[in-house]
């Protein structure tokens, strides 16, 4: 996306270069900085977009590890106190504090396709049935 966007501010500095009789018009200079800004703020958006894959990288690392230290904590086996819903857009099954449903509705996101969750406060055998997927 980025090269292409590249690209296109290229091809207009050309166009902009290759005629030379409105270099001294104040809308080619300020095309030409305008050019220089976009350019700019790809690089910038770039930056970000970079920095956001490896934050998600991050995240989902600190997440296996806390499924991890979930699975030391709870034990394998025994989820007590923990209700266990499955999203309905992706099948991951997501472990949830039976505390906190407590309050009238859970909202969570799935761990997987972060889709907003929201469970009802149910006994724990219906869970499953009542959760709904919002976007
Ligand atoms: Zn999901």
């Amino acid at each position: 996306m980025y090269e292409s966007l590249r690209r296109e501010i290229s091809y207009i500095q050309g166009l902009l270069e290759g005629d030379s009789s409105h270099q001294h018009h104040v809308e080619y200079k300020g095309l030409n900085r305008l050019l220089d800004i976009i350019d700019q703020l790809i690089e910038a958006n770039e930056q970000i977009a970079r920095r956001l894959t490896e934050l998600e990288e991050y995240v989902e690392a600190i997440d296996e590890d806390l499924n991890d230290v979930e699975l030391l904590t709870y034990g394998e086996e025994d989820d007590e106190g923990m209700v266990e819903v499955v999203c309905p857009e992706c099948g991951e099954e997501v472990l949830l504090d039976e505390e906190d449903l407590e309050d009238d509705s859970v909202e969570l996101l799935c761990p997987k396709c972060h889709t907003l969750l929201e469970v009802e406060d149910v006994n724990e055998e219906e869970v499953d049935d009542l959760i709904t997927a919002t976007e």
